[in-house]
């Protein structure tokens, strides 16, 4: 490559086969890894504005790779989403929360309700529902107690489908939280057509905002407009003080970031309830 034009070309190229080779190595290595355990749960803590507590938790999952160490989810997600995958690994990664949750409730531990990730892939299972609900009857678990997130680009893809899916998800008693609210395109629109119980807003998504001001006063409004509706907020992302300053000024009810927490082990997490719930 001696031009700048094929320096670039050879560049692209070369990310491309890193690209491949990377899919390649998830595609072949992920049954395996599913059935040696390699998926781990992370624990993140949310935390109530109001009383200043640990509330819950979100399960984030990580790859525990013998030979690259944790593998962030960004690396595999969407690669099974493609392949279906996703259907097999989220059913064990509920299957684990409810696991834990049975735990903490035999140990006699202060139990927070936990809340998973649904793919959009999911959706399409037409025994998603019935799937989840044995999964809560197996460990003898309130509905209440698993938290389900959905992500709202689910609603673009099949609109009739998630609307569903949801209100079938709600009439057992589960709770659901609309995921990544105000990033897709129709936010709003879904917010016409079905009910969820909160509404979940990543606090990132004001960091590109060009005029200044702006993304505060959309947060403060999607806050009072969930306040109409009934629902409550959480945010995500939260890193700064001033942030935390911010939302509880609007009247935000939950929150979850790295200033307060990032992931953390079961154990580590463990040990912080145990140790204090508030901060
Ligand atoms: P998500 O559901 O939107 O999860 C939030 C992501 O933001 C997590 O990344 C979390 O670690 C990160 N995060 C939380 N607080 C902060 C903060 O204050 N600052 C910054 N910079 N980041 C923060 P993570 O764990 O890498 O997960 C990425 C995505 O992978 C998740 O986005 C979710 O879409 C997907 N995912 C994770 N676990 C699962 C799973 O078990 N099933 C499915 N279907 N998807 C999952
Ligand atoms: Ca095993
Ligand atoms: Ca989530
Ligand atoms: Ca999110």
């Amino acid at each position: 490559c001696s031009t700048n034009y094929l320096q670039h070309f050879c560049f692209y190229e070369n990310s491309m086969n890193d690209k491949s080779i990377e899919e390649q190595y998830v595609v072949n290595n992920m049954k395996e890894a599913l059935e040696n355990d390699q998926f781990i749960i992370y624990l993140q803590p949310k935390y109530d504005l109001r009383t200043n507590t640990i509330d819950g938790a979100e399960a984030l999952v990580r790859w525990n790779n013998p030979e690259q160490g944790l593998i962030s989810p960004n690396v595999f997600i969407p690669i099974f989403e493609h392949n279906g995958f996703i259907v097999n690994l989220d059913f064990y990664i509920w299957d684990q929360v409810c696991k834990l949750l049975r735990r903490w409730l035999d140990e006699g531990r202060p139990i927070y309700p936990i809340s998973v990730n649904i793919s959009r892939v999911d959706l399409f299972n037409p025994k998603l529902v019935d799937t989840i609900c044995a999964l809560v009857n197996k460990y003898n678990l309130s509905p209440k107690l698993l938290q389900l997130e959905l992500t709202e680009s689910a609603y673009t893809s099949n609109p009739q489908l998630i609307k569903k899916r949801m209100a079938s998800l709600r009439e057992k008693g589960f709770t659901i939280l609309m995921d990544d609210f105000g990033t897709g395109y129709s936010s709003l629109n879904m917010l016409k057509d079905i009910i969820v119980d909160i509404l979940k807003i990543d606090m990132r998504f004001l960091s590109d905002c060009e005029i200044p001001g702006r993304g505060e006063n959309i947060l403060g409004s999607i806050v009072r407009m969930a306040k109409w509706l009934d629902l409550l907020v959480i945010v995500e992302g939260v890193e700064t003080a001033e942030q935390v300053n911010f939302l509880r000024s609007i009247g935000c009810e939950y929150v979850q970031g790295y200033y307060f927490s990032k992931p953390i082990s079961i154990g580590d997490f463990e040990t912080l309830i145990a140790k204090k719930s508030t901060f």
